[in-house]
């Protein structure tokens, strides 16, 4: 079995708890009008690479030290990493084995029975939710939110961990209501542990330029911090859950 893969940091301190290996996997279906990697979109990037599972396992077994120092493990993100589900399964079980802590990354737009297939594997999921409006999702990533949502409450009710991570854009998901409805989602929901609230910023605009992919969001700036920290009030008000604010 091969898995198709972007790139790999070894050592990330931003993808879940502790030191992280992420793996970031080629494929994306959503086509997010702010997204950092454009070049994860196809499923054949010619500089994304194949690797076996005991290829990647010769990377994480390394980093395995690190992990027991600092409560790590593994996270695989992307691209929509669940697009090559079999794959993640495979090193899931092997991390499993040798006490290796297991997350993912996903948008969660795939059919509920992919989710369900990584479930007994799963120590962590970290969950974007794009828009809490259905039309409104559908104009800024593409797809509208109900598979998203519903995936949501399925991982919470099979009692796994949940950080959701939230993209502020300005114009688009800033508004009061917009967050104020994620925060109510979010707040019957016991295994949401943290709200990760993410600025919107231009990092891999160049991509777009050298995909000749046209970037709809030129004039936009970053939300001030003032902005981040009143929408975080917010949150935590709302659903009760710790919110972290990111730069
Ligand atoms: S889901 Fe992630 S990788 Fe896919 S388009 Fe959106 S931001 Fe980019």
């Amino acid at each position: 079995m091969l898995g198709r893969i972007h790139s790999i940091d070894t050592f990330s301190t931003l993808d879940g708890p502790g030191i992280r290996t992420v793996i970031f996997m080629q494929g994306c279906g959503l086509r997010c009008k702010y997204c950092h990697n454009p070049d994860t979109w196809s499923r054949e990037n010619p500089s994304s690479k194949n690797y076996t599972v005991e290829a990647l396992m010769d990377i994480i077994i390394k980093m395995r030290p690190y992990f027991q120092a600092s409560g790590g493990g593994i996270t695989f993100s992307g691209g929509e990493p669940l697009l090559q589900h079999a794959f993640i399964k495979e090193v899931f079980i092997r991390c499993r084995e040798m006490g290796i802590s297991t997350a993912y990354d996903s948008s969660l737009y795939v059919s509920s029975r992919i989710v369900e297939k990584l479930m007994d594997y799963t120590d962590l999921v970290l969950a974007d939710i794009k828009h809490m409006n259905p039309q409104r999702s559908l104009e800024l990533v593409g797809v509208p939110n109900d598979l998203n949502l519903a995936n949501i409450s399925l991982i919470n009710q099979k009692q796994i961990p949940i950080w959701i991570r939230y993209v502020v854009v300005p114009g688009w998901t800033d508004g009061i209501e917009e967050v104020e409805a994620m925060a109510a989602f979010i707040a019957p929901l016991s295994w949401v542990k943290r709200v990760d609230l993410l600025p919107y910023h231009s990092l891999g605009r160049h991509k777009w330029d050298i995909l000749g992919l046209p970037y709809e969001l030129e004039e936009l700036r970053p939300p001030p911090q003032e902005k981040m920290l009143e929408l975080k009030q917010i949150v935590e008000e709302r659903s009760k859950k710790k919110v972290v604010v990111h730069d």
